[in-house]
């Protein structure tokens, strides 16, 4: 019967498992030698180009750059436009959230022509559970109404 096996290679590639642990080895030299330094380039360009990068993200999530931002930010007194609370930003559920039109851009970008205004995160949310409806936002207005004791104000 004739010997069908691969044998034995003395002086051929090192077996795959230990060029892989080999390759591993000298990658993971060339990280850590690299990492700190790359880590440190991105920090300085983020911190270089900070508002340059607020502004591209600004565009590319809500269609509409810094400037125009801080316009609505100015033009709302820093308050949500929903409750009026001032949107400080402190917190993140108290920073200005960009509220849009879901008919005109479902989901979470905007085209720009769409953006409403600012509201804290809990109207954002509000409003988007009670389906951006006013006649529903109407039926909890008055509902809520209807149970509210006069000492509540
Ligand atoms: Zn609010
Ligand atoms: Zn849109």
């Amino acid at each position: 019967m004739a010997k069908t096996g691969l044998g034995r290679w003395p002086s051929g590639p090192a077996p795959l498992e230990v060029r892989q642990a080999k390759k591993k080895a000298s990658d993971r030299a060339y990280r850590d030698a690299h990492l700190d330094a790359a880590r440190a380039r991105n920090a300085a360009y983020r911190a270089a180009h900070a508002e340059e990068l607020t502004d591209y993200w600004l565009r590319w999530r809500y269609g509409i750059g810094s400037q125009r931002l801080l316009e609505m930010i100015d033009a709302q007194n820093g308050r949500c436009a929903v409750c009026q609370r001032v949107m400080d930003g402190d917190v993140k559920v108290r920073a200005p959230h960009i509220d849009h039109d879901r008919k005109c851009c479902p989901g979470n970008r905007s085209c720009g022509d769409c953006v409403r205004g600012l509201l804290c995160a809990r109207c954002n949310v509000g409003v988007g559970m009670l389906g951006d409806d006013p006649e529903v936002i109407d039926g909890a207005a008055a509902y809520v109404r209807q149970f509210r004791r006069p000492t509540n104000g």
